[in-house]
C-alpha cells in the first residue's frame, strides 16, 4: 500500500471551509443530509452528469457536483479535489466503484482506516479477525464431500449476496456449483438476521468506554432479499427447487428493527471485543461499522460477516433510529460521521479519524 502522508495533506487544508464528499449512490442522501445539519459543504461525485434524482430531495442533494467520466478517474483529481477541501467520506459502492486498490492509494483524506479493508475483504483474515475476538462465526465446511446440513456457498467477491446458493447435500452442491470460481461453504444459520450499526470513535469518550474511546450502537436492520424472503408465496423452497427455481439473496432494501432489550449487553460485548482485536491487529476500526449476524433460538449470535464502513442498513434512520434517539435527537450514521470530523477538527484530532 502506498504511503498517504495525510499529515502533509491536512496542513494545506483550511479546517474552517471543509467539504464533506461522496459518491453519488448507496448512501450518499443520508451522508449529505448529515453534513449539512452540521453545517458543512458539500459535494456529490458522480459520473457523466449531475444526478435528477437529488432534485426530489432538496435536504439529501449536495451543494455541489463534481463530474467524473468513470469513477476510477476519481484518483486523477485528487490535487484538484484537495483544493476544495474535501473529507471523503467511503460507503460500499465507493470502494466497490473505485476497486480497492484505487481507494487504498487515493491520495484525499478519507474517514476511518482505510487498512480494513485489506481485514474484511479476505474471508480467512475476517474469519482471523472476528473469531480472535471470541465472537462465533458459522462453522466453515472446507471439503464439499462434509456437507451434511444445509449449508450457504458464498462466491468470492460476490457482492450483495448475488449467486450465492443453499445446499443440504454434497450431490445439491455438485449440481449447482461454478467450478471456474472460488467459493466458501458456511453452515446455514437457522434464526433471525440483524444488521447491527456501530459507531467507534477513537477520540471521544462520552459512550460504551473501551480501552481507548467509546461505542455507539446507532442501529440495526434487515435485509429485504430477493428471492429468497418472498419465494414462500410461492411454494415451499424443496417444492420450487424440484422445478429448478432457487432462491437467491440479492438485496434490494433494508427494514428497521428493534431488538429484545436483554439482547443488548451481547451487542455490546461483541461490538467493544471486535474494536479492541482491530486496534491491536491494524489500528483499529474507526467510524462505522456492521455486524452482520443471526440470532439463534438460544438467543446467541453467529456474525457472519463485518462491514468496516456505513452501510446502506442505516438509511432508514435519516432522522434517527429508536437506538440514536436514546443518544442525540436526530441522530443518523450520516450526521453522526460529519459530528466527528466537527469535533476532530476543533481539537486538532482529524489525524486520528481520517487515513
Ligand atoms: P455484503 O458484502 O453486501 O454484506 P456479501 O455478498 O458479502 O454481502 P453476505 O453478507 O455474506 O454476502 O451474505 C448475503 C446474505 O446471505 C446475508 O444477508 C444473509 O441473508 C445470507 N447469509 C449469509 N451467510 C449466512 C449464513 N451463514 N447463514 C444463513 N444465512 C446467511
Amino acid at each position: 500500500m502506498t504511503k498517504i502522508n495525510i499529515h502533509d495533506m491536512l496542513t494545506s487544508y483550511d479546517k474552517k471551509n471543509l467539504t464533506i464528499a461522496t459518491v453519488c449512490s448507496h448512501s450518499s442522501l443520508q451522508i449529505f443530509n448529515g453534513a449539512k445539519k452540521e453545517g458543512f459543504k458539500t459535494l456529490g461525485i458522480s459520473v457523466g452528469e449531475q444526478k435528477k434524482i437529488y432534485e426530489a430531495f432538496p435536504l439529501g442533494k449536495p451543494d455541489d457536483f463534481f463530474i467524473v467520466e468513470k469513477y476510477k478517474d476519481i484518483t486523477k483529481y485528487a490535487e484538484e479535489l484537495r483544493e476544495k477541501y474535501v473529507i471523503v467520506i467511503p460507503h460500499g459502492s465507493f470502494v466497490e466503484y473505485l476497486g480497492p486498490e484505487n481507494f487504498l492509494t487515493l491520495n484525499l483524506p478519507t474517514f476511518g482506516n482505510r487498512k480494513v479493508l485489506l481485514w474484511e475483504s479476505d474471508r480467512d483474515k475476517e474469519r482471523i479477525w472476528l473469531e480472535g475476538a471470541g465472537l462465533t462465526m458459522p462453522q466453515e465446511i472446507k471439503d464439499p464431500k462434509d456437507i451434511d446440513k444445509p449449508v450457504i456457498v458464498k462466491y468470492y467477491g460476490a457482492k450483495g449476496g448475488k449467486g450465492f446458493f443453499i445446499a443440504k447435500t454434497h450431490d445439491e452442491f455438485l449440481k449447482r456449483v461454478e467450478k471456474n470460481k472460488s467459493y466458501t461453504i458456511q453452515e446455514f444459520v437457522m434464526g433471525t438476521r440483524y444488521y447491527l450499526h456501530y459507531f467507534y470513535s477513537p477520540i471521544q469518550d462520552n459512550a460504551f468506554p473501551l480501552s481507548k474511546g467509546s461505542l455507539q450502537l446507532l442501529s440495526m436492520d434487515r435485509r429485504d432479499e430477493t428471492t429468497i424472503d418472498e419465494v414462500q408465496r410461492l411454494g415451499s423452497i424443496q417444492e420450487l427447487e424440484e422445478l429448478g427455481i432457487h432462491p437467491t439473496f440479492v438485496v434490494t432494501g433494508n427494514i428497521p428493527i428493534v431488538m429484545r432489550e436483554s439482547l443488548l449487553p451481547q451487542v455490546f460485548d461483541m461490538g467493544k471485543a471486535v474494536v479492541e482485536k482491530s486496534l491491536d491487529l491494524f489500528g483499529g476500526v474507526i467510524g462505522s461499522f456492521c455486524l452482520e449476524t443471526v440470532v439463534t433460538e438460544d438467543l446467541t449470535f453467529k456474525v457472519f460477516e463485518i462491514s468496516a464502513r456505513i452501510v446502506a442498513g442505516t438509511n432508514p434512520y435519516i432522522s434517527g433510529s429508536p437506538y440514536s434517539e436514546l443518544i442525540q435527537a436526530d441522530l443518523s450514521t450520516g450526521r453522526r460521521i460529519s459530528q466527528e470530523i466537527k469535533f476532530a477538527a476543533r481539537k486538532k484530532l482529524l489525524e486520528k479519524i481520517l487515513t
